[in-house]
């Protein structure tokens, strides 16, 4: 199979890797605008689940992405100062740059073709050329907009601001800590990455945004603002910018997949699929971006091992991945509900307010939380005066 790539993130190498690795005779060009060691952003994080796919996915990437990890099982709640530690969780946080080096590394080995400072602006050309064109040109994905009428996108721009620091305080856990300033409540999600590193993501509303008066400030005002509210937090370590910007989160899916393509004398040529943050997003406050984009490669793949026919895999990928990413998106959207609402929440004691907060998405219920951590449930109980909330 001939098979074109826009994108070289997590989601495009990794197809490309599974393919390459299933059939050396496969011919797979990646065009990624950036070169080999640019990056946006700071570290990534997945599930002890989302490691055990991609150990049975790829050896080799799994164990290079492991040697690089920084792992914990806490979550840390700060709110007016005051830490509460949820354990029993599994996380690990490796450096964006360091995993896509990683990859890249791995598509080299096998044979992939990876066209470095390539930005596609016209498609039509690649598409032509290929039996598959793989969309994994990220959340602004000029496919999914160029054939729009064929994937049918939903958008929707969120109202919160967040912005994508580094730090050199390291957070040994994934905290989510609460500040209340006159201008409104600020929330930061931060955690390790590396041994010097950690990422430190910080989330308002509309109206704390333009209370603060971030409309009129420099890029290093706005950084320096932002440190002075978590300055306690920060143990008094600057905030480190990569082009950090305030941004609106996107939310994105799409009515269809992929589409069939043309047909070429013997064999229809040109079929398009999409892949990753092109395809959907989950908010960032349930870390799981770069999980769906691996996972999406991997259940692509897994339908190219049962049938070489482009449209029969791309119409099974759509039916075995499309529930699986409705039930992920669906507690997503629950947490950067609560996100948006967080101001709402602040009158409660930290211990209630992480208790709120760890079942925010619906997919965890006390019982759950009690087998990760009994101390933690029982320091809840003994602790909140919320009665109706005792007979769940
Ligand atoms: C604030 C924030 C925090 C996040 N935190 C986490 C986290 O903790 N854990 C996690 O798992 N995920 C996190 N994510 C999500 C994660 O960054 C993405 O979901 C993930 O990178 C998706 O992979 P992808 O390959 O689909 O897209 P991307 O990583 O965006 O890759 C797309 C690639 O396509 C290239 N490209 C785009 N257009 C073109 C073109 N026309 N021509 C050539 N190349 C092109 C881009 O340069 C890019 O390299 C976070 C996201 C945000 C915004």
């Amino acid at each position: 199979m001939k098979i074109n790539i826009i994108g070289g993130g997590p989601a495009g190498m990794y197809f490309a890797i599974l393919m390459k690795k299933a059939d050396a005779a496969h011919e797979i060009t990646i065009h990624e605008r950036n070169g080999p060691d640019d990056t946006f952003g700071w570290g990534v994080v997945f599930s002890g689940k989302t490691l055990a796919n991609l150990r049975s996915a790829d050896g080799p990437s799994h164990t290079e992405i492991t040697r690089n990890f920084e792992a914990w099982d806490n979550v840390d709640v700060v709110h007016r100062g005051e830490k509460i530690s949820i354990h029993g969780n599994s996380f690990s946080g490796i450096a964006r740059l360091r995993l896509l080096k990683i990859l890249q590394q791995r598509c080299e080995e096998l044979g992939v073709e990876i066209k470095f400072r390539d930005e596609v602006a016209e498609i039509e050309s690649l598409k032509a050329n290929c039996d598959l064109l793989v969309a994994a040109d990220g959340v602004n994905s000029l496919v999914r907009q160029t054939f729009e009428d064929k994937f049918r996108p939903e958008l929707s721009v969120r109202p919160n601001k967040y912005i994508w620091f580094g730090t050199s305080h390291l957070f040994h856990g994934l905290t989510l800590t609460f500040r209340e300033t006159p201008a409104g409540v600020f929330a930061a999600h931060s955690y390790k990455f590396d041994q010097t590193t950690s990422t430190f993501i910080v989330e308002c509303d509309p109206g704390t945004w333009n209370s603060a008066g971030f409309a009129e400030m420099s890029d290093e005002e706005t950084r320096a603002y932002l440190a002075e509210v978590f300055a306690a937090d920060l143990n008094g370590q600057p905030l480190l910018s990569n082009n950090s910007k305030w941004l609106n989160f996107l939310l994105v899916k799409n009515a269809h997949w992929s589409f069939g393509g043309e047909h070429d004398k013997l064999k229809f040529v040109g079929h398009v699929v999409l892949l990753g943050d092109a395809l959907h997003t989950a908010h960032f406050s349930i870390g799981s971006g770069t999980k769906l984009a691996m996972e999406d490669a991997i259940a692509l793949k897994e339908c190219f091992d049962e049938t070489s026919d482009v449209p029969a895999a791309l119409q099974r990928f759509e039916e075995v991945r499309k529930p699986v990413i409705e039930e992920y998106q669906a507690a997503a959207y629950e947490s950067m509900i609560w996100f948006e609402q967080a101001r709402d929440y602040m009158h409660l004691a930290p211990v209630e307010l992480a208790y709120v907060l760890m079942t925010r998405s619906g997919k965890v219920d006390r019982e759950s939380l009690r087998k990760r951590d009994p101390a933690f449930v029982a320091n809840y109980e003994a602790g909140s005066t919320d009665d109706a909330d005792f007979t769940d």
